[in-house]
């Protein structure tokens, strides 16, 4: 059986039997894994600290072509999520994961999204705050599945979007001006769209220098929410507890 070693991203894991657990793994060659960590559920295991979600590891692991399971050998943690101490840091990790194993296919390389979720690992770590952090993954991890609808300029008319605001139309059709789509108020404002435009164009650290004001950071989340739930057909779990932490 051939053995594998690489850099992968922790996205859940779940229990098997008494000892043992399954873990759904994101590498940065090889796509999405699925393996059973054996003995991972003991109180001294050689998983233990590399299992948590977002958690970057070095794994090696043996897998059998004719076998959906691979086999993990190790899981050697390079930096854990749990680095961040900020509770509400905390309180997104599981969303993060969540998000990054729905957009990951099974043995698909996809290596932008591990980099994404790489980048908003070391940010967090790192203590950038939380909330901006949560816009720049939807947004980037929207446009990764080809599904972030162009916001630049009205779907219908074709003006500039930047001074009056836009109109979410459809999620799949995209976004118009308020005159087209014949509404009094925009989805998104004009404030919002410049955050928009930090979004697009910064790194994760320079976004941590950009104030994102609040009202601003309420429309594009909602905006998110609404482009996510379209595209997986259901709104994430990990909602329910952001919406108990007060998000
Ligand atoms: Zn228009």
């Amino acid at each position: 059986m051939p053995l594998y070693s690489a850099e992968a991203l922790i996205l859940r894991t779940y229990k098997l039997a008494e000892a043992d657990r399954i873990v759904v793994f994101l590498t940065r060659d090889r796509g999405k894994k699925r393996g059973v960590a054996r003995g991972a559920r003991r109180s001294r295991s050689r998983f233990t600290g590399a299992l948590e979600p977002l958690t970057r590891v070095n794994v090696s692991y043996f897998e059998k072509e004719t076998r959906e399971l691979v086999s993990l050998d190790y899981a050697e943690p390079l930096r854990s999520p749990l680095a961040a101490t900020d509770p509400e840091a905390l309180g997104y990790v599981g969303y993060f994961a969540e998000l990054l194993d729905e957009a990951a296919q099974d043995a698909d390389p996809n290596e932008r999204l591990f980099r994404l979720g790489g980048a908003v690992l070391e940010a967090l770590a790192a203590g950038s705050p939380v909330v901006p952090l949560a816009r720049y993954f939807e947004f980037w991890l929207l446009r990764l599945l080809g599904v972030y609808p162009p916001w630049r300029v009205c779907v219908t008319c074709g003006a500039s979007l930047a001074a009056n605001g836009a109109c979410l139309v459809k999620p799949h059709e995209g976004f118009a001006c308020c005159h087209c789509s014949r509404r009094d108020r925009a989805d998104l404002s004009p404030g919002a769209l410049a955050y928009l435009r930090s979004l697009a164009e910064l790194s994760p650290e320079g976004l941590a220098a950009v104030p994102m004001p609040p009202a601003a950071g309420r429309e594009i989340a909602a905006v998110h929410r609404a482009l996510i739930s379209a595209h997986f057909e259901r709104e994430p779990r990990a909602n329910r507890v952001l919406r108990e932490l007060g998000a």
